[in-house]
């Protein structure tokens, strides 16, 4: 199937091509400016975004929207995880936000999820859509160059220890989140 990519971060992007192999992935449309999230759920986002996307290309649309949801934070950063640190923030800023919101909290309780929405609109609007889930637990210092984001303080409870960031891609997805969503989307659009 072909599919124009609707995310617009590239690290998303390059992880969701590996992970839909079996279709053609052509690139975000190059004049389309930033999609605002204004939505209050990862869903409304993502659909958002893949809506705006296929009714400008008029070719079908995949999109992720994902959020880290911290137990110790009473969810957050959750939907705003891209915005956590303010509107225009840094992944650096976001992390370091988290790590001080979390500087007391002991390490029984600084469990945590990333959750995603996968999201393919049809030109005519018909929809295909899946969630994928990795529980965790949030660690007190960065570790690990790979990855993006919050990879390198997220320690999923699938694995045997290290972070997100200190594993090669097909180990992340594997368990991640986004592997999750984007194989049971798969299994949907054969
Ligand atoms: P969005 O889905 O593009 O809105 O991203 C939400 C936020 O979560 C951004 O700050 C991303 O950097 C971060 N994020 C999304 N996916 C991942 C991931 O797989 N690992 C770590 N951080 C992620």
């Amino acid at each position: 199937m072909r599919l124009v990519m609707a995310s617009a971060n590239p690290n998303k992007a390059a992880e969701i091509a590996e992970l839909l192999t079996d279709h053609d992935i052509e690139p975000r449309p190059p004049g389309l400016g930033d999609i605002l999230e204004s939505e209050e759920t990862l869903e409304g986002n993502a659909r958002l975004k893949a809506v705006t996307v296929c009714n400008n290309a008029n070719v079908a649309a995949v999109a992720d929207d994902t959020g880290l949801e911290v137990d110790a934070l009473g969810g957050l950063p959750g939907v705003r995880s891209a915005r956590y640190a303010g509107e225009d923030a840094t992944d650096a800023a976001n992390l370091s936000k988290l790590l001080q919101q979390m500087e007391h909290v002991e390490e029984v309780a600084r469990t945590a999820r990333f959750r995603t929405v996968a999201i393919v609109v049809l030109p005519g609007g018909s929809e295909f859509l899946s969630h994928g889930v990795v529980e965790g637990s949030i660690c007190t210092t960065p570790r690990g160059e790979g990855g993006f984001g919050y990879d390198s303080v997220f320690v999923p409870h699938d694995g045997d220890g290290r972070t997100f960031a200190q594993m090669d891609a097909d180990e992340k997805h594997a368990i991640s989140h986004r592997g999750r969503a984007f194989r049971s989307l798969a299994e949907q659009l054969r």
